[in-house]
């Protein structure tokens, strides 16, 4: 299903809102199979908004607008509508009513022009708002459809979870796109490709894109026919076969990315873990309680940035200090084998380094960054040299003590 997104607002053109909505549903509708094929941002112009809702019709079968829906006099989404389709609006009373007592539940009186969001577009499928009063509409034009969804992104996302996904898996059968993400961790894309190179990995009938982040590269297949059950078949084998060639870079292909693996490993082995973090300050414990159910697994986590803190709250003695220095195998070692002791966890990890910008030397430059993880056989010390941005270390630093430690899991 050949799908477009028009975001539209002048607060976007403008810079003052930030486009999550249309990342929003496409990460979505591709889940489903809707294969989007472009994103259009346009202002609140009533003839610019139906031009466009005209253009695209010419090339997509799925046109999902948000914005512009709410009763005030810069939201115009429904008169183009109306306008492009040449429908009336038509008066729906059970909407008022709807409305009138949303107001009223909160002890307000409902301004008289709101009043304007019980009329709709003739002949349109209306979808529930579960949190606002702005209804959808689905305009169903031959076998194209157009849906306009509120630009609250709040009320947008809701719509797409519980009426708009729904709605379009009635129509399923139009739905010709399978992908499926298998997430990698701990090498480059350039490895990853020479890797998949020297295994004379080939994908046919499947699409391979390579897709790199801080958490690791993703490598996506992509299925684009009409035969679903082949598509689903093709994707699941060469997921497997990337999954033997990858070996430890291979993290997941149900959608799960390195923490909730992790996570979801300390769980299955009853495992504990706690952290002591210094140029970190407090992430890798953010990443671990990120998760429902993190108190199963995280039992405590500090920020242990100065040298007092080091000595004063996990014992690292004062000698390590100033022979190693705080950023130093030996002190990550200290930290990490007291505090699992002082925890009375399975798994305590700690961190040290040099973040940046400024703080390098010759010795220990920026990006140098140590790692220590307890565990109930010993203490490791990775030592790690990133580059010289400050967040991108720390982003970095985070996502390797989690692999440490699922390494640590997957190999006793
Ligand atoms: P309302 O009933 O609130 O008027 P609406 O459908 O008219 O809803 P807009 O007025 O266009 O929506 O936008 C409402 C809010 O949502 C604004 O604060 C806007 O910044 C935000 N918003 C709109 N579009 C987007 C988008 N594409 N991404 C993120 N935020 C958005
Ligand atoms: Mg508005």
């Amino acid at each position: 299903m050949i799908t477009e997104i028009i975001t539209i607002g002048n607060e976007i053109l403008l810079g003052q809102t930030l486009d999550s909505n249309a990342a929003y549903i496409a990460d979505k509708l591709t889940e489903v199979g809707a294969d989007i094929r472009r994103i259009t941002t346009i202002g609140d112009g009533n003839q610019d908004i139906v031009n466009i809702l005209k253009e695209s019709m010419g090339r997509a079968d799925l046109i999902i607008t948000t914005g512009g829906l709410g009763p005030t006099d810069d939201d115009l989404t429904k008169s183009a509508i109306c306008q492009t389709f040449n429908r009336k609006l038509e008066y729906h009373p059970d909407i008022l009513k709807l409305i009138t007592d949303r107001y009223s539940r909160r002890g307000m009186v409902m301004p008289d022009f709101v009043k304007t969001q019980a009329d709709q577009p003739e002949g349109s499928v209306l979808l529930e708002n579960p949190i606002g009063s702005a209804v959808g509409i689905v305009i169903e034009n031959g076998d194209k459809r157009v849906i306009s969804l509120p630009g609250v992104p709040s009320e947008m996302r809701a719509m797409i979870d519980q009426s708009v996904i729904p709605y379009l898996q009635k129509h399923k059968d139009s739905f010709n796109i399978i992908f499926r993400n298998v997430q990698t961790f701990g090498t480059f894309e350039s490895y990853i490709a020479d890797m998949i190179r020297k295994n004379n990995f080939t994908h046919e009938g499947c699409e391979l894109a390579y897709l790199p982040s801080l958490k690791g590269v993703v490598l996506r297949l992509t299925y684009r026919g009409d035969d679903q059950a082949e598509g689903e078949k093709l994707v699941a084998k060469y997921a497997s076969e990337l999954r033997e060639i990858l070996g430890d870079y291979y993290i997941a292909d149900d959608g799960r990315d390195l923490v909730e693996v992790t996570t979801d490993l300390l769980k299955e082995k009853h495992a504990t873990v706690a952290t002591a973090e210094s140029c970190t300050g407090g992430m890798i414990a953010a990443a671990l309680t990120d998760i429902a159910g993190s108190s199963e697994y995280f039992l405590q986590g500090a920020v242990t940035y100065s040298n007092e803190a080091k000595t004063d709250v996990l014992d690292v003695p004062q000698e390590i200090l100033v022979d190693h220095g705080a950023v130093s195998g030996e002190t990550v070692y200290h930290m990490a084998k007291n505090l699992r002791g002082k925890a009375g966890t399975d798994y305590a990890i700690s961190v040290s380094g040099i973040a940046g910008p400024a703080g390098g030397t010759e010795e220990k430059p920026v990006g140098l960054i140590y790692i220590g993880l307890a565990h109930p056989w010993g203490v490791d010390v990775h030592e790690h040299v990133f580059g010289t941005d400050r967040q991108i270390n720390r982003e970095r630093t985070v996502y390797h003590a989690l692999n440490h430690l699922r390494m640590k899991l997957l190999e006793k």
